[in-house]
């Protein structure tokens, strides 16, 4: 098992989801606690050396008494797990009930299906608040919290209301719907405010994201910028970690001895028939009926086939007991049988169906004898049969037939892409997966394999935990930082004892707000005024990416200092315009690698290197989701650089990062060699502003305008606050 690079032994993780990870037999007075083999547990365990962990869920058993429930708890502290039983009402009413009725179908689009019974969420609430209770009695200060899935999703806000300080993180394992299925549900406004109760929450795919972003601003009105969000004087979070799997594992396991017999008796069972091979839990979000039909009309359509291929398939018994199933099993029964009596011959069996679960290397060795694996749910979060079959499948040859609709289409998208309910399109996929060349079937295996390898599960928890890390640090600094009247009478003091005061200031989001049109933002009457009395008594410098001609334009007569273009250009308050010379370029490969990241992690963008700078562009990404990695980009960037003398730029579908020499950090000290000061203040508001506040560390009050991570040490929220927190320091003393 991989193991995290570092270890920070002050960290205490809880995981909380409804479910532990094991199966807890008792039988002839005997406690047999199993893990259950899954994705996110062996994700977890890789964190050992880096967090004490412990997981809190339902160990799959009702409350029990006595020694046995003792023995049961010692058994799984053992394990690092945390149980909470529930009762067989809270299991019908919230789990079977709230959880797989209402929420389930609803946000697997099948509303037809969803039941939105009160006393189902009543329970609901009872046992998030039960979770909360259990989690309360293990938190210790400094814990970061993991809630895991639907089943929890008013816990996030539950706690933040008793923890207001915890770290907080939340991810959503089924997909998000979109606004308008969402806002059918009667008690949408409630799981919203849990989910926000989260500092981070998680979704598997940019759709499911947007349309969460989309519904918390209708229905709670909460603004989002790219892809933070400010609740109550709080930025959190949202953004996209698809779940990844234990690829080593199935990419590995030529070697375990199991799985090599098993593969050999499968291969010579099959012969040279070829195997479609089929996985699915018993839902009626996946697709099953479909998918057998799309098989028989294959068979209809091209009789060559017949006697060549077999659909083995396997189908899990669902972990809930919901009517649906029961007529979701007796159809695909009648199918079944009706197509292999219509079909079979006495070598030869169409379906070969089992309606039960495989161990996971029992499934490893269907994935390695099969040659195509069909995926074709009508709605999956992400889909973890998919990506298995794909990291089995390499090196060899393999074809997916894979649902658009399934989460992890995103990232494996040389599969064949099919829309489930185009009846067509799934049986002219199946024949294109019976006639597709090795060479090309390889191909888009290792194209598929090696995105899987770049995003498993390891790097899953690890993106997530370091998101969440990085978002409450953001916060942390934002809220101590506001000026508070204690810190401006200090300013002031210093400001009214000093003789040569030197400003810096940025303008566009500084000293005026934003408009949409760049050319918008010329200064209004009370801006000028506010810098004629500000620079009859101090040096000012405006120092801003604007162009030489706007800044000539708008601030020529009003006697300040000007900086142009990102601090390429000077301008003394009575010279001209002119430049200083360019500079070092050794940082380069270390930035290109994390950019080569963001590349990998959303289509369609690309690097350019410039001669100075490397450029990541984004003009060819869905926009939204260019914005929020943009903005994610810049804060990595922005976390790797400090302390050092580079700059992050974002400019309009590019993020540019370059030798800060050539920007707002080289133009400071150059103004500082030219005007001698003993009290120097600044204010900025974005990225470009960072630089100046680093040049100044030592010898300046600065202050960044709005939320946001900085390196300035105060803060103001808006241009007004800065306008009057300007016209206040230049006040009389005891105005
Ligand atoms: N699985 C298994 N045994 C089986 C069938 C499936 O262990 O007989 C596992 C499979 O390896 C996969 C998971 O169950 O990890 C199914 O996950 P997926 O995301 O595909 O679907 P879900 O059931 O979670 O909706």
């Amino acid at each position: 098992m991989k193991k995290l690079k570092t270890k920070e032994s002050d960290n205490k993780l809880i995981i909380v989801s409804n479910r532990l990870p094991v199966t807890i037999s008792y039988r002839k007075g005997k406690i047999d606690v199993k893990p259950s083999p899954g994705g996110l547990a062996s994700g977890l365990r890789s964190l050992a050396g880096r967090y004490e962990s412990i997981w809190v869920g339902w160990p799959g058993m009702f409350d029990i008494k006595g020694p046995v429930r003792t023995s049961i708890i010692r058994l799984l502290r053992e394990k690092n797990m945390f149980p909470l039983f529930l009762t067989k009402s809270e299991y019908k009413w919230y789990y079977e009930g709230f959880s797989n009725k209402a929420i389930w179908p609803l946000f697997h689009y099948f509303i037809e299906h969803a039941e939105y019974n009160k006393k189902s969420w009543e329970y609901y609430k009872k046992v998030n608040d039960r979770f909360l209770d259990t989690v309360l009695e293990i938190y210790t200060e400094g814990s970061i919290i993991w809630i895991q899935d639907y089943h929890l999703m008013l816990l996030p806000g539950l706690l933040r209301q008793k923890i207001p300080d915890a770290s907080i993180g939340f991810f959503l394992h089924i997909p998000f719907p979109s606004y308008e299925i969402f806002r059918l549900l009667p008690w949408r406004e409630e799981i919203l405010q849990g989910l926000i109760g989260a500092d981070l929450i998680g979704f598997h795919t940019y759709d499911y994201l947007r349309h969460f972003l989309s519904s918390i601003k209708h229905i709670l009105g909460v603004e989002h910028f790219f892809n933070e969000l400010l609740v109550i004087n709080r930025v959190i979070k949202a953004d996209t970690f698809p779940l990844g799997i234990d690829v080593d594992r199935f990419n590995e396991s030529s070697n375990d001895i199991f799985i090599k017999q098993k593969v050999g008796s499968l291969r010579n069972r099959y012969g040279d028939k070829k195997v479609i091979l089929s996985v699915d839990r018993l839902d009626y979000t996946k697709g099953i009926v479909q998918k057998v039909l799309a098989f028989e009309r294959f068979l209809d359509k091209y009789p060559e086939y017949r006697g060549k291929v077999t659909l083995l398939m396997i189908v899990v018994p669902s972990r809930w007991k919901v009517e649906y199933y029961g007529k979701l099993k007796d159809e695909l029964d009648r199918h079944v049988s009706r197509i292999n009596s219509k079909y079979r011959s006495i070598d030869w069996l169409p379906i070969e169906y089992f309606y039960r679960s495989f161990r996971q290397e029992e499934l490893i060795a269907f994935y390695k004898i099969s040659d195509v694996a069909i995926v074709t749910p009508f709605r999956d979060g992400m889909n973890l049969v998919s990506k298995e079959f794909i990291s089995t499948k390499y090196p060899d040859a393999g074809v997916l037939v894979l649902s658009e609709m399934a989460g992890s289409a995103i990232e494996l998208s040389e599969a064949i892409i099919v829309n489930p309910n185009n009846m067509d399109e799934l049986v002219s996929a199946i024949k294109k997966s019976m006639e597709m060349p090795i060479s090309e079937a390889r191909d888009r295996v290792s194209l598929m394999f090696n995105k899987l390898k770049r995003y498993d599960v390891y790097r899953w928890v690890e993106d997530f935990l370091d998101s969440l890390k990085r978002v409450k640090a953001e916060q942390e600094e934002a809220v101590s930082d506001v000026i508070s009247e204690t810190v401006f009478t200090k300013i002031k003091e210093m400001y009214d004892n000093a003789n040569r005061r030197l400003f810096f200031l940025d303008y566009d989001g500084t000293l005026i707000p934003f408009f949409r049109r760049v050319k918008e933002a010329r200064p209004d009457s009370e801006l000028i005024r506010v810098l004629k009395d500000l620079s009859r008594e101090n040096e000012v410098v405006l120092i801003s990416g604007r162009d030489r001609e706007t800044m000539d334009e708008w601030f020529s007569d009003i006697g300040v200092n000007l900086t142009g273009e990102h601090g390429a250009w000077f301008k003394k308050k009575s010279g001209s315009w002119y430049k200083l010379e360019d500079v070092d370029n050794s940082w380069k490969d270390e930035i290109r690698s994390v950019m080569e990241y963001y590349v990998d992690k959303t289509p369609g963008s690309s690097i350019e290197e410039k001669e100075f700078s490397l450029v990541w562009h984004y003009r060819g990404v869905n926009s939204d989701l260019g914005y929020i990695r943009a903005r994610d980009l810049v804060e990595n960037l922005s976390y790797m650089i400090a302390g050092t003398n580079l700059q992050v730029l974002e400019g309009n579908k590019v993020v540019e990062i370059k030798n800060s020499e050539i920007g707002k950090g080289r133009a400071v000290r150059e103004w500082l060699k030219e005007i001698d000061s003993d009290f120097i203040l600044a204010i900025g508001d974005d990225w470009t502003d960072e630089d100046m506040f680093r040049s100044l560390s030592d010898d300046g009050i600065t202050i960044k305008v709005g939320f946001g991570s900085t390196s300035a040490k105060f803060r103001l929220r808006d241009y007004k606050e800065v306008r009057e927190f300007i016209i206040k320091l230049m006040s009389d003393q005891g105005e």
